[in-house]
């Protein structure tokens, strides 16, 4: 098998051991004479692989009984509509912090069914900080607090949990769940899609605290009524199942790799050398301030962006693919999920040294 260091930012790398193990069980799982593609979603097998898939990730999060682990389709993006619908009631405000475009895409779908308050933005120093708490203008009367705790393409992330005043707090985790351990007991919500830090597209999790549940806007479509999903396992109807096994084997990888101490340990480790090569040189730039920075995606610059073209072309020879920046932002953003080798950064590390001396 060969490998490329893949630094796109979703759909993602996957862990090399991961694939070669679904590789291996691709046609024929565990004896059954079937692919797990091929299999009813009611039958023994696949119930106990989605079984141990919710009990692994409850472990890695510490999820407790209190929540409902939730595995939908959609993406991130049909969550921003779902949150709403479930979690409105009779009110009619909503408070949200925009931090970037994923926040932005949160609000305008949100506002489709609430009137949204933008408690704090950044958005006037084009998403380069995250707005300080004490300047929050927070409603007492919304039904939520919705933030994105890592922007994906500015590549800004929360360091700290926000303080919700007793309102439930949602986050849209997509590009950072399980690349730290976090307190769920302090969240209402927590949903991400699957394409970035757990697995293959066409999944979507959902972990919901339940007294949030079971109380939808009329019209709801019931497959994203929570306690619809819930009520039924998540298998209300047929639900994205070779995905559903393959956040599995991630999961079991972190486990067996330590869970998310390590994981915290070593995307920390790796962020921070990224930042300090780009920080060192004149040539490079991140745009992003120093206590906000992202440990999963982490944009940059160079000095002349009629270099880009060259960087990118060189750095796809040496094995180091899909480094350009959302076009909203352009130059380069390398995400580095938890699936990608340390062994990448330091090598792309290496490239843009050797760039720099031949360029700058
Ligand atoms: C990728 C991403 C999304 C969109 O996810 P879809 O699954 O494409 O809907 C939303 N929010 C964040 C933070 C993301 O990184």
């Amino acid at each position: 098998m060969s490998r490329c260091f893949n630094f796109s930012a979703g759909p993602a790398m996957l862990p090399t051991e991961v694939l070669q193990q679904a590789q291996t069980e691709m046609s024929d799982f565990n004896d059954s004479g079937m692919s797990v593609m091929e299999m009813s979603h009611r039958g023994k097998i696949f119930m106990d692989i989605a079984a141990q898939a919710e009990a692994d990730l409850r472990e890695l999060l510490n999820i407790s009984d209190d929540y409902a682990v939730l595995f939908m389709q959609g993406g991130a993006s049909a969550q921003f509509a779902a949150i709403p619908m479930n979690i409105l009631g009779n009110k009619t405000q909503v408070d949200y912090i925009n931090t970037g475009a994923w926040s932005k895409k949160a609000i305008a779908e949100a506002k489709r069914f609430a009137e949204v308050n933008v408690a704090a933005s950044s958005e006037d120093t084009k998403f380069s900080h995250i707005p300080d708490y004490s300047d929050w203008n927070l409603n007492n009367d919304a039904a939520y607090l919705h933030y994105t705790p890592n922007e994906t393409i500015g590549g800004v992330e929360f360091h700290w949990v926000p303080e919700s005043n007793g309102v439930p707090l949602i986050a849209d985790m997509s590009s950072t769940i399980l690349s730290r351990p976090i307190d769920v007991s302090k969240f209402g919500i927590i949903y991400a899609g699957a394409q970035k830090n757990i697995g293959p597209a066409g999944l979507t999790i959902a972990i919901v605290r339940k007294d949030l549940m079971g109380n939808t806007i009329k019209n709801t479509p019931s497959v994203f009524d929570y306690k619809n999903v819930a009520d039924n396992d998540s298998m209300a109807n047929t639900p994205p199942t070779y995905s559903w096994y393959l956040a599995g084997l991630v999961f079991d990888w972190i486990k067996k790799r330590g869970g998310l101490d390590a994981m915290s340990e070593i995307n920390k480790r790796k962020a921070d050398k990224l930042y300090a090569a780009i920080d060192q040189s004149d040539f490079y730039q991140n745009p992003v301030q120093v206590d906000c920075r992202s440990w999963m995606n982490i944009p940059f610059t160079l000095a002349d962006a009629n270099l880009d073209k060259l960087f990118l072309e060189q750095a796809d020879k040496r094995g180091l693919k899909t480094l350009k920046g959302h076009r909203s932002v352009g130059g380069m953003r390398a995400s580095i999920y938890n699936a990608m080798p340390e062994e990448g950064v330091d090598t792309l590390i290496s490239f843009m040294q050797t760039f720099e001396k031949e360029n700058g």
